[in-house]
């Protein structure tokens, strides 16, 4: 992976705690403060000092902003109240007639926000194996203004060649947006590779600890950004300070912490490849992942979530309510590891569509405890 670290003078981890955090400057708190206010005094009519009204601006969401701009290599980042609240902001610069490509495995929420929401405004949308590079091209049409790429996917851990995908977006004249909540700016940097907007649920692994729901959307243009931030504090749908504040915490240690996701993860799904109960396993960390060597070339290790199939659907939940440091539960990228079952879970919504999932499967997100506790975990769950 392109290391653009150095000519920014400092490093990814370095700039996870120090971009945009300095100390507070009356007196002198080492971490941003919560700016828990809804209005700013101003010094005259029509003169406010830097803000006047926090749905416009905060400090604490400003020091989130900056420092997830420098993580991912953009220009600019802007908050959003949750990672729907991001896209669905994102998504009103189209128009009635404007066409959007989605791969035919995205995020259930986001393929719900298209079908059931924005096509009665009038987009269309199609879905498309995006592994499939001649699948994309033909795909996108005149009226295409977006390709939308997430990669490593929800919840079969797919890989998507985001330069190339970035490049057939550019030639139609599209936007490519990569959703890169499963790699974070750690693992993968979409905006390097040809992208022009970055999106994230900062729910999962940027927070990283479970408390809290935000989104945020990274672009590397100044005038989309400036767009961007009008439509922020025109739809309004931005976050609160206390939860800016949880994830600037969490992103300070998310280097650390990305690091052992994916030790604990490739234990595990090693472990999983090589349990006779485990039909198959989904992980791009391993050889045999039809996704392997484009995951090593465009990312800098292969994440923390892993899904396998077991022999049927009343096998994988029998697994899932099985296993004791595994919680069952919904949502990923917390410290903690989470264990569900996409076809009755995260994934019922979707039944019936392209992206449905076999009932057999079962997907985790690997925490950061001990690999050798959760492989412990997952022993006794298979039986
Ligand atoms: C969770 C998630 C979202 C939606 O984010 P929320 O914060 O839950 O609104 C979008 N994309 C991916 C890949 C996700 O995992």
């Amino acid at each position: 992976m392109p290391e653009r670290d150095e000519e920014e003078g400092m490093r990814f981890e370095t700039r996870a705690i120090h971009a945009g955090q300095d100390p507070e400057p009356v007196y002198g708190a080492v971490n941003v403060p919560i700016f828990q206010t809804s209005t700013y005094a101003q010094e005259g009519v029509g003169k406010p000092k830097t803000y006047d009204y926090a749905r416009g601006g905060n400090p604490t969401r400003e020091a989130l902003q900056n420092v997830l701009a420098s993580l991912e290599g953009g220009a600019r980042a802007l908050c959003y109240a949750s990672g729907m609240a991001a896209e669905s902001t994102l998504l009103l610069l189209l128009r009635p007639g404007d066409h959007v490509v989605l791969p035919d495995d995205v995020y259930g929420g986001t393929y719900r926000l298209l079908a059931r929401v924005l096509s009665d405004w009038g987009l269309a949308f199609d879905t498309v194996d995006m592994t499939d590079p001649d699948a994309l091209r033909k795909a996108v049409r005149d009226e295409t203004r977006v390709v939308w790429v997430e990669s490593p996917s929800n919840p079969l851990l797919k890989i998507v060649d985001i330069a190339l995908a970035a490049e057939i977006a550019q030639e139609a004249g599209a936007r490519c947006v990569v959703d890169n909540t499963f790699a974070t700016p750690y693992l993968q940097r979409p905006l390097e590779l040809g992208a022009d907007v970055v999106v994230h649920s900062v729910t999962k692994y940027l927070g990283g600890h479970s408390d809290l729901v935000g989104g945020a959307v990274v672009v590397r243009d100044d005038e989309l950004a400036e767009r961007l931030a009008f439509l922020q504090n025109a739809v309004g749908a931005v976050p609160g300070p206390m939860d800016c504040y949880l994830a600037l915490r969490g992103v300070k240690t998310l280097a650390v912490r990305m690091e052992a996701h994916c030790r604990g993860a490739r234990r595990v799904a090693e472990f999983l490849a090589g349990h006779p109960g485990v039909a198959r396993v989904h992980y791009p960390g391993l050889p045999e992942h039809p996704g392997h060597d484009l995951a090593a070339r465009q990312m800098r290790d292969f994440g923390g979530m892993v899904s396998f199939e077991m022999g049927g659907a009343d096998e994988a939940i029998r697994v899932a309510e099985a296993t004791r440091l595994f919680f069952l539960g919904e949502s990923l990228g917390g410290v903690e590891s989470l264990i569900e079952v996409p076809g009755p879970m995260t994934h019922a919504s979707v039944a019936g569509s392209p992206l449905e999932v076999s009932p057999a499967l079962v997907r985790l997100s690997v925490g950061i405890e001990h690999p050798d506790d959760l492989v412990a975990d997952l022993d006794q769950a298979l039986g």
